[in-house]
């Protein structure tokens, strides 16, 4: 057992680990990733791994982007396999949500993003195949796509170790020793580590982690379901087709090429008392169902295709559906950086960053004060644009 480190992570889903890589990079060797089960055994292993730069902020946008721009070098730059995909996603709202697409393709134009409004036929050009009956707006990005979240974190993770970082897996964080309000040390079963920083990134169980150093960092626990429906190879379309974020069916989908599509749906479908310790890691049936039959509405070429079942995973959503990101409120040399809400995965290489730099610079290089803790308490919560669909962010 590590007996002193410069910083203890709590957590080894990507937040962790790409904490960890930033750290490392910048020449931090002695820091440690607790990981309480095995990597990307939370969330991070369960995502649909959507990249999009579609945000109603200019901080979650820049956010966005720059965890964009990382996963398009990201094989090259950390090594591993990040399952990057570049495909472009074409966007197809309602009435109510015309403002939202508007603003958020005018913010990611600001912000040097390829996004642009098009019109049906161009919607319908770029996903053969597409049904944009009942669609009002259309929007194209360029550049967006899709990732692995399970490779994504153990690359991460692999670069951290290989550049100095410690990870113990199987090793939970069960408390945090603090000396007048200072962050001294983390408990682990196996002993305590000296440090001065820790950092939760625990995802789902991140208020358990705060209730250590008596802090309630509430989080609301939706199930995300995702379903996988695959037809014959004919009659599917290529993999480079652009994902659609499809509001007239309320449904997201890509191409993973090989006759498969993975769609999912904005809401949860599961209705009982979630637990991050136990919860359904499969759709329900009545879930793959429904997708499918609104896929087929959305993509009538898709209408012969075969359900094949798919996975769940956790939203560990705060009360605006975006994350914290900052120094714990009245506990010094505690981050906190978790709550991610359904869209972690794409902020991962710019956040893990913008810890790093919290904790080497001082400041990070974006100013992160509207992801402070503190905003839920002042009332500063962030808003989404989109109507009904909070994961939108
Ligand atoms: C089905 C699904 C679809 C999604 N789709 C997308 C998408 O398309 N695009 C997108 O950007 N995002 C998406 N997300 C969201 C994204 O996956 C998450 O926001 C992101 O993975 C959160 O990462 P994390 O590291 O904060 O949390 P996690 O990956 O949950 O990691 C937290 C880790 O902390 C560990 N831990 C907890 N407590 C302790 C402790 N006491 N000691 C030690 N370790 C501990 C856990 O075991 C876990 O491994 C989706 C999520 C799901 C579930």
């Amino acid at each position: 057992m590590t007996r002193t480190a410069d910083v203890v992570i709590i957590g080894g889903g990507i937040q962790g680990a790409s904490i960890a890589y930033h750290l490392t990079q910048r020449g931090l060797k002695n820091v440690v990733i607790l990981e309480k089960d095995t990597l990307a055994s939370g969330c991070s292993g369960r995502t649909g791994g959507m990249v999009r730069q579609h945000y109603s902020t200019d901080l979650v946008t820049v956010i966005a982007k720059q965890g964009r721009d990382f996963f398009a070098t990201f094989d090259e730059v950390v090594g591993g396999h990040s399952g990057w995909v570049q495909c472009g996603l074409v966007y197809m709202v309602t009435a109510k949500d015309v403002e939202a697409l508007k603003h958020n393709v005018a913010l990611g134009q600001k912000h040097g993003v390829p996004t642009r409004l098009i019109d049906a036929e161009e919607a319908r050009r770029r996903v053969p195949g597409l049904n944009t009956d009942g669609g009002v707006a259309f929007a194209f990005e360029e550049n967006a796509g899709y990732g692995d979240g399970y490779g994504s974190t153990i690359a991460f993770a692999n670069r951290a170790k290989e550049t100095g970082a410690t990870i113990l897996q199987n090793t939970p964080a069960i408390g945090i020793v603090l000396d007048n309000g200072r962050v001294v040390g983390v408990k682990t079963p196996a002993g305590t580590i000296a440090t001065r920083t820790a950092i939760n990134a625990a995802g789902p169980w991140a208020d358990r982690v705060g209730k250590m150093v008596g802090l309630d960092l509430t989080i609301k626990l939706e199930l995300i379901e995702e379903g996988v429906i695959r037809v014959e190879t004919g009659d599917s379309y290529p993999i480079h087709t652009p994902s659609v974020y499809d509001f007239v069916n309320g449904l997201s989908f890509r191409s993973e090429g090989t006759g498969q599509t993975v769609v999912a749906e904005g809401n949860s479908y599961f209705k009982g008392q979630l637990d991050a310790d136990s919860y359904p890691t499969k759709p329900s049936d009545e879930y793959i169902e429904d997708v499918s039959m609104r896929l087929a509405r959305a993509m009538p070429r898709l209408a012969n295709g075969t359900p094949r079942g798919g996975w769940a995973g956790l939203l560990e959503g705060t009360p605006d559906f975006h994350p914290v990101i900052g120094v714990a409120p009245g506990i010094d040399g505690l981050i906190l950086c978790y709550g991610f809400s359904g869209h972690g995965f794409k902020e991962a290489p710019a956040t893990g960053r913008l810890v790093a730099e919290l904790i080497l610079d001082g400041r990070p290089s974006l100013d992160l004060a509207p992801l402070a803790f503190e905003r839920f308490a002042a009332g500063r919560l962030l808003r989404s644009l989109y109507k009904d669909d909070p994961i939108m962010a």
